[in-house]
């Protein structure tokens, strides 16, 4: 009887570990790792799927003694990956792009996607110096992303499929009736800004869908693009996890989208003095369906009522080069997915919709 007892508790152990391949950075194969590194304000967000793939969407800002480079070798680390397979640059501000050139010198990146070439930029003086450095890096092979375009990932057997889907790029968003073939009644609200003349409006935005779980990353896109993308028509849909737009400001985030895609979790990455504005944080509070906020940094030139709870914040204090990570572990064969904050090792765990 034991014999027999102990036989299929082998078996069993066979087949669990079948389906649970581990990589080298002890991950189960079959979730989806999402790393907020702590870019000071800047942005870089990694993810890696459950093959294994790697995609880098910006890079965080030059200089500080490639301390952001630094940042994110580590995070890969942390993966149990060595090179990244896929670097989207959302648009071309130093604190999305900056970092690019002090990473290609520690790592290999395969590709690289971005809006399409650039000769100038009104906004920033320096931008032919830093703009030939990311040539350099890229070796002048990158690849445009259009509205509608997606990047090839592979499947990891016994694993839902993963896409990752342009929704809008250079001010162009994706066009299609037969995605959202209902008009959005939540328009009726919404208020046109200024039109921003800054490469912000350009940004890439992009849905990264992992079985029934759907992120959303605007990057710094503004107000009025980001209307396009739910009105007259909701593109989007409603989402798991939203990358706070534009580090919390309130030139973006448009109430309309954030009322149009209801996430579960919003992670907001705001440096200490920068985003994160009391705005954004309440209209965020005010959704739904939205159950916590996590913030990169405490906004320390606001009160805590302003900020989200302490607890959910993964860099308190302003001089703090501990850059604690906020991380997402997605499971989607048991449709869930949970955030911890690596600074108090606070995990939460939530539905997948
Ligand atoms: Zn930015």
């Amino acid at each position: 009887m034991k014999r027999i007892i102990l036989l299929s508790c082998a078996v069993m152990l066979a087949v669990a570990l079948s389906f649970m391949t581990v990589r080298p950075g002890g991950a189960a194969a079959r979730s989806l790792e999402i790393y907020y590194v702590d870019v000071e304000g800047g942005a870089a967000t990694l993810i890696v799927t459950p093959a294994g793939e790697s995609i880098l969407v910006d890079a965080g800002w030059p200089g500080f003694d490639g301390r952001d480079a630094g940042r994110i070798v580590r995070a890969m680390k942390t993966a149990g990956i060595e090179a990244i397979d896929h670097l989207i640059t959302t648009h071309y501000h130093t604190d999305h792009y900056g970092g690019i050139p002090q990473l290609a010198e520690r790592v290999r990146i395969r590709k690289f996607y971005d809006h399409g070439p650039m000769s100038k930029l009104d906004e920033d003086r320096d931008f032919a110096k830093k703009y030939a450095a990311y040539q350099n890096a890229n070796k002048g092979r990158s690849i445009t992303l259009k509205p509608g375009d997606s990047i090839k990932l592979r499947r990891e057997a016994g694993s839902p499929p993963v896409s990752l889907l342009c929704l809008a790029a250079r001010r162009e968003v994706v066009a299609s009736k037969s995605m959202a073939p209902v008009p959005n009644s939540i328009c009726s609200t919404a208020e046109a800004k200024a039109e921003d003349p800054s490469d912000n409006a350009q940004s890439v935005v992009f849905l990264l869908r992992y079985g029934a779980f759907d992120f959303l990353d605007t990057g710094d896109l503004t107000w009025n693009i980001e209307q396009k993308l739910v009105c007259p028509r909701n593109m989007i849909g409603q989402v798991d996890l939203y990358q706070v737009g534009h580090h919390g400001l309130n030139s973006s985030n448009n109430p309309v989208v954030l009322r149009s895609i209801d996430p579960t979790v919003a992670i907001m990455n705001n440096g200490p003095r920068k985003g994160g504005h009391p705005d954004i944080v309440k209209w965020l509070r005010e959704l739904p369906g939205l159950k916590d906020l996590y913030q990169v940094h405490r906004n320390v030139t606001t009160t805590d009522d302003q900020n989200t709870a302490a607890e959910l914040i993964a860099n308190l204090e302003e001089k703090e080069d501990s850059a604690h990570m906020i991380r997402v572990s997605v499971d989607a064969m048991n449709k869930r997915f949970t955030v911890t904050n690596d600074r108090n090792s606070l995990s939460r765990s939530y539905q997948i919709k």
